[in-house]
């Protein structure tokens, strides 16, 4: 088995949380009947085994109600949480609302912090981040965002359109992004504001029906803002400086879809070994055919590439550096790493790879959307090219130029 470079603390930490997963949520993920939601008494039941087993809300600071683990030192528990769709529950690691936590953490006045981030990480709130929006406002281009918040004495004023906002109808809370000044670029003129779900002229219209596992129960809704009138204190951060705060939250958020992924797939691998050492055919079992054991030993390369692609991402972003390309290359490879090792442990179990008893049929449907969300491949690949054509070295072509006369 690969080890990483993980400090003690880390793998410490992981192990707590795979022996919570072991002992606690994987018996109650068996128990689900397929296709069925887990209930709320039992979310607040495993959130608090991960409190008896000292791994709730590991990333967030002791004064908060967490743990106060290093971003780094989390990683390896956030791998082990994924290894079931409720891990990330338990552990109050999941999104949207673990990306929000750490909005609010970043930039959260006192009493911000106070009114939501406490209740949040205590799991007596739930939030929503709204940034993308309906044809043709804000989505993989987010400068095309149409929302806006115009000020009005003491007060901002919000109107505007969003959907896919994870839990937005669940949500207690809700992060809006918005225009603040449209002679502005919108990298200078857009801000983000903390609108309860309950203030008049929020309307939610509907959740989205879509692909994924029903599971967590958690859907993405499409909601309307039709002059929301919030006070100033409801800024979040500074007032045109929405962009970099929203990639303050996008990039520690898109390592941490990684990480929860990672663990998804190898989960799934293992189930996947697990059904072919048992199941026979042709003579012997599948797991001795070579095909069976080159396919798994390709996605365990890959998967093991992604692992360590994160971890150097995750340490950029732990020594307070921005890593955008890091990050970038780590979400498009790992979720194209995950995703296919994902259908193949569906094709090598069979029909029982389609089958909600085991987990992959729920693991094949939320893993669809890991390559959109945060940025689909194509936008972090124009992240990558960018830097990769930025110094061309022209006296490579030398060799050949030097005949043109
Ligand atoms: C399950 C799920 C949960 C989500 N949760 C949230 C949430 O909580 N909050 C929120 O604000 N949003 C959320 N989203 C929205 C998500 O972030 C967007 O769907 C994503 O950013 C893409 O935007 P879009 O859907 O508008 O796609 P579009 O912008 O319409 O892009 C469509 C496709 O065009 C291609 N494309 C785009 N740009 C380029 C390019 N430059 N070159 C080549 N091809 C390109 C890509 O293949 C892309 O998938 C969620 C989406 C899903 C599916």
């Amino acid at each position: 088995m690969i080890t990483f470079n993980d400090s003690e603390t880390a793998e410490e930490l992981a192990t707590r949380t795979r022996d919570l997963m072991e002992e606690v949520v994987l018996p109650v993920e068996r128990e689900l009947e397929g296709g069925m939601t887990v209930s709320e008494g039992t979310v607040s039941e495993l959130r608090e085994a991960a409190r008896e087993y000292g791994v709730y809300a590991p990333q967030i600071p002791e004064e908060y109600g967490g743990l106060g683990h290093s971003f780094r030192d989390v990683l390896p528990a956030f791998e082990e949480a994924g290894r079931s769709l409720l891990g990330p529950l338990a552990l109050r690691v999941s999104a949207p609302d673990e990306g929000n936590m750490h909005f609010l953490e970043l930039q959260g006045t006192e009493t911000q912090k106070e009114q939501y981030l406490r209740p949040l990480v205590a799991g007596d709130i739930n939030s929503g981040f709204a940034m993308t929006e309906p044809l043709q406002g804000g989505g993989s281009d987010p400068k095309m965002l149409q929302t806006t918040a115009e000020r009005d004495g003491d007060d901002w004023v919000i109107d505007g359109h969003k959907w896919w906002t994870t839990q937005g109808v669940e949500a207690d809370v809700l992060l809006v992004f918005a225009r603040t000044d449209q002679d502005a670029h919108p990298y200078e003129g857009s801000s983000v504001f903390i609108v309860p779900k309950d203030a008049d002229g929020v309307e939610v219209v509907r959740n989205i029906p879509h692909l994924g596992s029903p599971v967590t129960g958690k859907g993405h809704a499409e909601i309307k803002f039709d002059g929301v009138r919030v006070p100033d204190e409801h800024l979040l951060g500074e007032e045109g400086e929405g962009f970099a705060h929203v990639q303050e939250r996008l990039g520690p958020a898109r390592l941490t879809h990684c990480m929860r992924f990672s663990g998804m797939a190898d989960r799934a691998l293992d189930v996947a070994k697990a059904y072919t050492s048992e199941r026979e055919g042709f003579g012997s079992k599948i797991a001795d055919k070579q095909a069976v054991r080159f396919d798994i030993a390709e996605h365990e390369m890959r998967l093991a590439a992604a692992r360590s692609l994160v971890r150097t991402a995750a340490e950029e972003i732990a020594a307070g550096n921005q890593a955008r390309v890091e990050v970038s290359m780590s979400k498009v490879f790992a979720a194209n790493v995950v995703q296919d090792a994902i259908d193949t442990a569906v094709q090598l179990c069979g029909g029982n790879g389609m089958a909600r008893d085991l987990p992959l049929a729920d693991f094949y449907e939320s893993v669809r959307q890991f390559r959109i969300v945060d940025g689909a491949d194509e936008v972090h690949k124009r992240t990558i090219a960018r830097e990769a054509f930025a110094d061309v070295d022209e006296s490579e072509l030398d060799p050949i130029t030097r005949f043109d006369a």
